[in-house]
C-alpha cells in the first residue's frame, strides 16, 4: 500500500476506488477460524426507515467532503473490534429485539467492503425473522463485480440504497477524491442492479444548492434517464447535514458552504410528477 488517503484536500494525489477497497478491506478485514470478519465500532438502533437495528461499520473507499461519519473511515486501522457474521448477527438481533424492530442494516462506512463478510452474514439474515435488511452503498465495488450483485440477487430480504455522490466526473473526482474516469462505476453498479433483478432505489446528493449546480444535476439526471427513466421517479436527493466531522471535512476540501441551507432543489421527482399530472398521463 502506498500513501494510504484520509481526508480529501484540494492537493490530494485521485485514487482509483477499486484500489481503495482493496487497501481499505487489508485493514478492516481479515480471516479467523474459516470466518471472515469485518471491523465495527458499535451496534444500536437507530429511529431512520422507522426504526432499524444497526451495525457501524469501519472503512470506505471514498473520501466524500460532505460526509458525516466518523474519524474511523480516515483511520480505519485505528477504531473498532473484528467480528464474525455470526457475531454480527446476533448483536443486530439483540439491539432488534431489544426495541422491537424488524429491519437491519451496516452504516458508518461502506458495507460491501468484505465480501464474503457480506454474504455470511445475509445468509443468516435469509433464515431469520427479520423481514429486510438494507444495503447501503456507494456503488464501487458492486459497480466493478458483477459477480458480487448476481450472488445479493439470491437473496430476499436486501434492498439496496445506492447512492450517487456527484453528477459529473470533474465534480466526482473533487467531491471523492477518486479519479474523474471513475465516476461511470456507480452508474455501472445501477445496471448491474437492473440487470440482475436485486430490489434498489437510487439516491443522489443533489438537492443542496451549495454544493451542486443546476448543471450538475441536470447532468446526474440525464445518465439516470438513460439508464431507465423510472430511476428519476423514485430518486431521493439528498442535502449536506452539518455534523461535526462533515464541517471539518468540507473545510480540509476547501469548500465554503454557508449555513444554515436557505434553498434547495425541487426534487426531480416532484417536478416529473408535476409533469405526469399537468399532461394527465397514467402514472
Ligand atoms: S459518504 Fe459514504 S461513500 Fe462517501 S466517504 Fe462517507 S461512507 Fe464513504
Amino acid at each position: 500500500m502506498l500513501e494510504y488517503p484520509r481526508f480529501l484536500t484540494p492537493t490530494m494525489k485521485r485514487f482509483d476506488p477499486a484500489d481503495l477497497a482493496g487497501d481499505t478491506e487489508r485493514l478492516v478485514v481479515r480471516h479467523r477460524n474459516g470466518e471472515c470478519e469485518r471491523k465495527y465500532e458499535a451496534f444500536y438502533c437507530t429511529g431512520v426507515y422507522g426504526g432499524v437495528a444497526t451495525g457501524y461499520a469501519v472503512g470506505c473507499c471514498l473520501r466524500c467532503c460532505f460526509c458525516w461519519v466518523y474519524e474511523s473511515r480516515d483511520f480505519p486501522e485505528r477504531f473498532g473490534e473484528f467480528h464474525s457474521p455470526k457475531e454480527v448477527f446476533e448483536n443486530l438481533r439483540v439491539a432488534a429485539h431489544k426495541h422491537k424492530v424488524r429491519k437491519l442494516r451496516i452504516s458508518g462506512a461502506e458495507p460491501t467492503l468484505g465480501k464474503n463478510h457480506l454474504l455470511d452474514l445475509l445468509e443468516l439474515v435469509e433464515a431469520s425473522e427479520f423481514s429486510l435488511f438494507i444495503l447501503e452503498t456507494n456503488g464501487i465495488l458492486f459497480g466493478v463485480d458483477k459477480d458480487y450483485v448476481r450472488r445479493i440477487s439470491k437473496f430476499t430480504k436486501p434492498h439496496v440504497r445506492i447512492s450517487l455522490k456527484a453528477g459529473t466526473p470533474e465534480a466526482f473526482a473533487q467531491k471523492t477524491g477518486a479519479k474523474p474516469e471513475s465516476f461511470e462505476i456507480p452508474f455501472q453498479a445501477i445496471k448491474n442492479l437492473l440487470d440482475c433483478g436485486v430490489s434498489f432505489h437510487v439516491a443522489a446528493m443533489s438537492a443542496d444548492t451549495r454544493i451542486v449546480s443546476s448543471e450538475e444535476r441536470v447532468s446526474l439526471a440525464r445518465k439516470l434517464m438513460e439508464i431507465d427513466p423510472h430511476l428519476l421517479l423514485n430518486l431521493e436527493e439528498e442535502v449536506v447535514d452539518p455534523y461535526e466531522t462533515t464541517l471539518a471535512r468540507l473545510r480540509y476540501a476547501g469548500l465554503k458552504v454557508e449555513w444554515p441551507l436557505n434553498e434547495v432543489y425541487t426534487p426531480i421527482k416532484t417536478q416529473l410528477k408535476r409533469i405526469r399530472q399537468a399532461s394527465q398521463l397514467p402514472s
